[in-house]
């Protein structure tokens, strides 16, 4: 199999993609606008599968109150 074409965008510090471009765009999913709209649409859905393709998230863990158990 060959491997996928590199992304043709470029990173925020002016480097280049390294992620692997999807066919249709030459983008990677980072970069590809149309899929990013998918992406929000899959969201409405409240699909798992849109939060595992944007896995790089930071989580507010500050949202998360761990002392919860603590005060069962
Ligand atoms: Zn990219």
């Amino acid at each position: 199999m060959a491997k996928p074409a590199p992304c043709l965008a470029t990173t925020r510090l002016g480097e280049p993609c390294r992620f692997s471009a999807r066919k249709a765009t030459g983008f990677c999913v980072n970069h590809d606008p149309s899929y990013r709209e998918e992406q929000r649409q899959n969201a409405r859905h409240g699909g798992r599968r849109s939060i595992e393709l944007r896995t790089p998230i930071s989580i507010p863990l500050g949202d998360v109150d761990l002392s919860e158990r603590a005060g069962v």
